[in-house]
């Protein structure tokens, strides 16, 4: 009884409510901060011991176990994600239980499986790449022919940083991913010719409130994000729309709760398509810690909890992201960061307490400010101390 007045009380000052994290990752550690200043309680379920979100871990648990995760559940108010691997089973039993889930399974597997995407996004009338399911080495040689002898194939689920993605021009590159499909298909896109990379993110909260963030270009090295420029430098009045609009659009069309990225390709003849969505906070939004009103963190946790979105203007002209990758580099990391700190006073290091293996994002570094060159220069130049 008194435990059902402490839920009510708390539902209904929206503060003090639990956020439930499942996975413990970077995104779950970025969302402690927020979390405290918001007067929300976080609790993470991880992986594992000594995860980056270790602060605010409660558990440590297998995600693809309908127990475990239904224990963590009962302990929260609200559970949402550090990624999108929980199982959909796992994800429609607590909504049965009625646990509140954002986003909520009905919109996550858009995210989780690619070809569903393709196909909704389809439904949306959401401009997109040319794909097509493949079953076999027939049907991705059949759109190999349509497509000018180049295609890029994917693995519908599962894959993250560019693993997952191949680009083919003769179908038997694909035959490992083709055999082991047992009855499913690959998704075989179109391979876009595109001038650059941009994210759309976009928050909206059960209701339907929606807060869009700028538009903003991203700069991949060997599939991983490297760098994001705040806003996409050269956007024109044309691009911001139609980025919003279909960032409003996938949003509501999906029932998105919480943070969506929509990934996207800008192309030589100025069209904008549709890569791939998230449904978390994204390293497109890292940026938006330092340099917007409201920080993509709180916003989510906002989001999540049913509260009224912050303001998602920038602070200054731009902002500017860059990752910062374990390396070969020897020395301890800790040193490192100091030294970036020391040489950059106006630049902004973000450490995920992670072991700096070879390749691994252990962190990134963001700086704000009214000359493009200048925060390019300074975010750069921080993030070098980690090479
Ligand atoms: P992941 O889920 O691993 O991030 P993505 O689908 O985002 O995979 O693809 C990773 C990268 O591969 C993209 O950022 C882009 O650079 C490139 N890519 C993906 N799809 C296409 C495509 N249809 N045409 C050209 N390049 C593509």
């Amino acid at each position: 009884m008194s435990d059902t007045r402490e839920w009510t009380r708390r539902k209904e000052s929206r503060m003090g409510v639990r956020i439930g994290v499942i996975g413990g990752g970077q995104l779950a550690r970025m969302m402690i901060a927020p979390a405290v200043e918001l007067g929300l309680e976080l609790r993470v379920l991880a992986e594992g011991e000594g995860m980056s979100a270790q602060l605010a871990a409660t558990g440590v648990g297998d995600y693809r176990d309908l127990e475990t995760v239904r224990a963590f559940a009962r302990e929260v108010d609200v559970i949402t994600f550090d990624h999108e691997h929980v199982p959909q089973e796992v994800l429609r039993a607590l909504v049965a239980d009625g646990v509140a889930v954002h986003p909520g399974p009905d919109a996550l597997q858009f995210a989780q499986d690619k070809l569903a995407m393709r196909a909704r996004l389809a439904e949306l009338g959401v401009p997109q790449p040319e794909w097509a399911a493949v079953r076999d080495e027939g049907e991705l040689q059949a759109f190999l022919d349509d497509h000018g002898g180049r295609a890029v194939v994917k693995t519908p689920r599962g894959g993250y940083d560019g693993k997952g993605v191949r680009v083919v021009s003769d179908a038997a590159e694909a035959a490992d991913w083709l055999g082991a499909l047992e009855g499913g298909a690959l998704l075989a896109e179109e391979l876009v010719s595109f001038t650059r990379e941009l994210a759309q993110q976009i928050a909206r909260r059960p209701g339907g409130q929606t807060a869009a963030y700028p538009v903003v270009e991203t700069v991949q090295r060997d599939g991983v994000c490297a760098e994001v420029i705040a806003p996409a430098p050269h956007s024109t009045e044309r691009l911001v729309r139609v980025a919003a609009e279909i960032g409003e659009r996938i949003a509501e069309g999906l029932d998105v709760t919480g943070m969506l990225a929509v990934e996207l390709f800008q192309t030589d003849d100025e069209r904008i398509l549709v890569n791939e969505l998230a449904m978390r906070p994204h390293n497109s939004g890292h940026w938006s810690q330092d340099g917007a009103v409201t920080g993509q963190f709180e916003q989510h946790l906002r989001a999540v909890a049913d509260l009224p979105l912050g303001d998602p203007r920038p602070l200054a002209e731009w902002a500017v992201m860059v990752n910062i990758l374990g390396g070969p580099a020897e020395g301890r990391i800790d040193e490192r960061f100091a030294a970036a700190m020391d040489a950059h006073p106006d630049a902004k290091v973000h450490t995920y307490g992670k072991d700096p293996r070879p390749g691994r994002k252990v962190g990134h570094v963001n700086a704000v400010g009214d000359d493009l060159d200048d925060v390019v220069y300074t975010a750069r130049s921080a993030a070098g101390h980690f090479a």
